[in-house]
C-alpha cells in the first residue's frame, strides 16, 4: 500500500521514550493556529512509498535497538489504511524480536502515534488505525495553552497508554514534567531542493518550548545557517 511521507529519522530522541524510529506522514486537514508543520498539510506535498519500505527501515531501527517507534505529522489519521498496515506491520516485526528493544526497562519497543484529533472524534476507521498503537497523543495544538508536560504541544493534548506494554511504559510519563531538550536539530545536505549539492534543509523534530523557535533561528544564525522559508510561518 501507498502512503505520503514527509520524512524519516532514527534515532528520533524528542517524541517519546529512548531512541526511536519517527515517521512522519504528510497531509493534515486540521490548520491549528501555530502550528510549527505547516508543510505536512498539502496531501499531495510529500513522497509518496509503500509501506515495505517504512517497515524496512523499522526493521533496520529495531536491530539498532530502537525503544520504539512514533508516527506523528501531518495527521497520520488521514491515511487510515495505510497507518493501520503500518502499525500491524511494525508490531508484527517487533513481536518477531527475539531479544527486547534497547530501553533499559527490559521491555519491547512500542508504538507511539501522535494525532490532531480528539479521543471523541475517533470513528470506527479511526480507531481502526490506531489498534495495534502501544500509545496515543490526541488533541490539536492550542497555541495559547502552553505545557511543561513531556512530549506534549500544548496543556489539553492527552497522552493515552492503550495496551498492556503501553500502560507499563507510559506510566512514569504521563504528568512528568519535560527535562531534556525538547528539540532535535538535524540538518540535512541538499534537502530543501533535492539536489544533493543543493541548500540544505534543517528540520527541528520535537515538541518546542514557548519561545523555543525564535532561540533555535538565532542559534542557527549563529552558526552560518539563514532560514530562507520556515514551516512555522504562514
Ligand atoms: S499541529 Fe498537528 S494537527 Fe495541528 S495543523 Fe499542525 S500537523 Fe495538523
Amino acid at each position: 500500500m501507498r502512503v505520503e511521507v514527509d520524512g524519516t529519522h532514527f534515532p528520533l530522541e524528542t517524541l517519546g521514550p529512548g531512541r526511536r524510529l519517527g515517521i512522519w506522514l504528510q497531509g493534515c486537514p486540521l490548520a491549528c493556529p501555530g502550528c510549527m508543520s505547516r508543510h505536512t498539510w498539502d496531501p499531495r506535498g510529500g513522497e509518496p512509498m509503500d509501506v515495505e519500505r517504512l517497515l524496512a527501515l523499522w526493521r533496520d531501527a529495531l536491530d539498532r535497538g530502537a525503544a520504539g517507534l512514533t508516527v506523528s505529522g501531518g495527521e497520520p489519521l488521514a491515511q487510515p489504511a495505510a497507518l493501520a498496515e503500518l502499525l500491524r506491520g511494525a508490531a508484527r516485526l517487533r513481536s518477531g524480536l527475539t531479544r527486547p528493544g534497547a530501553t533499559g526497562d527490559g521491555l519491547p519497543a512500542d508504538l507511539l502515534v501522535y494525532t490532531g484529533y480528539e479521543e471523541s472524534e475517533l470513528d470506527a476507521a479511526r480507531r481502526a488505525a490506531l489498534a495495534s498503537a502501544d500509545a496515543v497523543v490526541t488533541g490539536r495544538f492550542r497555541v495559547a495553552e502552553p505545557t511543561g508536560l513531556v512530549w506534549r504541544g500544548s496543556a489539553n493534548q492527552r497522552l493515552t497508554p492503550r495496551t498492556g506494554l503501553g500502560r507499563i511504559r507510559y506510566a512514569p510519563h504521563l504528568d512528568r514534567e519535560a527535562d531534556g531538550p525538547a528539540v532535535q536539530v538535524v540538518v540535512e545536505s541538499g534537502r530543501a531542493s533535492g539536489e544533493p549539492a543543493g541548500p540544505p534543509a534543517v528540520r527541528l523534530y520535537g515538541v518546542p518550548r514557548r519561545g523555543e523557535l525564535p532561540r533555535w533561528e538565532r542559534w542557527l544564525k549563529e552558526h552560518g545557517l539563514r532560514l530562507r522559508e520556515r514551516s512555522w510561518r504562514p
